[in-house]
């Protein structure tokens, strides 16, 4: 059992707290299903990027996979190795594709073919050889939010299976290039093993065929995307999840990678807030609360549902029909809509759920809030992993203003 109200009064409130204990369950559950094959587990950054987080699965023996070269960094000085980073992103700048080479990376993920021929050019001119995967759409619906939908030809990641085939025969010729690997990723929050399968299954072919023309291909790897609860989401089941890649894959000799991001981070984070006010009109019931959009965006951009716990609230209470908002200037700015819950007074503690994972890393400093501290649960034991910030830290990049 998690104390909220006295980490609350330690570190105030918004904060985040991630249980490093069940992170550490999740990473063990997921490789378990895979001691099948040869893997390689690369986290996904951007769920949840801070260095504790980052160390704590690097210790674990997890890779990252990584969006940008800040996020190749930050792996970097959590102490990631850096034959288990991944590079992967739709609009890699010249400067960070050097830089990538230069830390010398697992791979970078191609997600064009005019990606591809900048970062022949980058390795020619600064000699070294580019390992290389290339991000392939297959063009299957992972039937989840469309913002977060990823493997369908109307979204702007990876590249048809025609044009990955010409860009593979291109690369083996390349003296520069070495493609090493082949990818996808469908989309995030998927709760079912179909769309997994299937897209396996068309990969899997396109592999097979650039085996078969000799380009050794060693690294499968599957993207991330595995669906949490948030609500009453069934999520599947990881062994099955596993097998189907497994059977598409039987007969090659490749490592499976897979980058989960959500799956590992997101069910082990709360955001922990304090109740300001209530007020009502005649339609409306308001519990306004002191974390707000800019601290967890999900709810505010996608409508995402997250589960709640007023703290201390007895079971028998009454509850009524009301919204939590923050305090942001936006209408937009709520936590939960029409639910269920007792009524509050100032200084309660209302715990918003599975919070970990594209909640601190999509906050922001809106309104000029700044962003929350961030605290790892371990052991028993609580530590601060991020300060809060404060407004001197907001100002600090402005200058000439007098
Ligand atoms: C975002 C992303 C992931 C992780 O997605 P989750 O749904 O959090 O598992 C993995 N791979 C790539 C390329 C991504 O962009």
């Amino acid at each position: 059992m998690i104390d909220f109200a006295k980490l609350s009064s330690k570190y105030d409130t918004p904060l985040y707290l991630y249980d490093f204990d069940d992170i550490t369950k999740n990473y063990n559950e997921l490789k378990e299903a895979f001691t099948a094959r040869k893997s390689l587990f690369c986290y996904a950054v951007k769920a949840n990027s801070n260095l504790s987080v980052l160390k704590h699965l690097a210790t674990l023996g997890a890779g990252c996979d990584c969006v940008s070269i800040g996020e190749v960094k930050r792996a970097l000085i959590a102490g990631v190795q850096s034959y288990k980073i991944i590079f992967s992103g739709v609009g890699k700048k010249d400067a960070e594709i050097e830089e990538a080479l230069e830390k010398k990376i697992l791979m970078i993920n191609l997600e064009s073919e005019e990606e591809m021929c900048r970062v022949e050019q980058i390795a020619d001119r600064i000699n070294c050889e580019a390992r290389i995967s290339i991000r392939v759409n297959p063009n299957i619906d992972p039937k989840t939010h469309p913002y977060i939908s990823t493997g369908l030809h109307e979204n702007k990641f990876g590249v048809d299976i025609e044009v990955a085939k010409k860009m593979y025969l291109y690369a083996a010729k390349s003296k520069s290039l070495n493609p090493i690997g082949i990818h996808f990723h469908i989309g995030s929050q998927i709760t079912q093993t179909l769309p997994f399968k299937e897209a396996s299954q068309v990969i899997s072919s396109l592999l097979k065929s650039l085996h078969a023309a000799n380009i050794d291909i060693k690294f499968f790897d599957v993207g991330g995307g595995i669906g949490i609860k948030y609500k009453d989401e069934e999520t599947i089941s990881l062994y099955e999840y596993a097998q189907n890649i497994f059977e598409s894959l039987s007969g090659e000799d490749v490592t499976v990678v897979c980058e989960p991001g959500r799956f590992l981070v997101g069910n082990s984070g709360y955001l922990v807030t304090k109740v300001l006010y209530e007020k009502k009109n005649d339609k409306k019931r308001f519990v306004i609360v002191d974390a707000a959009m800019n601290d967890l965006l999900r709810p505010s951009l996608y409508k995402a549902y997250h589960g709640f716990e007023l703290i201390d609230a007895k079971d028998d209470e009454e509850k009524s029909l009301a919204d939590i908002v923050g305090p942001i200037c936006e209408s937009g700015d709520f936590l939960a809509k029409d639910i269920y819950i007792p009524q509050t007074k100032h200084d309660d503690i209302i715990v918003i759920k599975s919070a970990g994972a594209y909640g601190f890393t999509m906050s922001s400093n809106y309104n000029t809030r700044p962003r929350a501290a961030e605290v790892a649960l371990s052991g028993g034991k609580d530590r601060l992993i991020r300060k809060r910030e404060t407004i001197e830290d907001l100002v600090e990049q402005e200058i000439e203003y007098l």
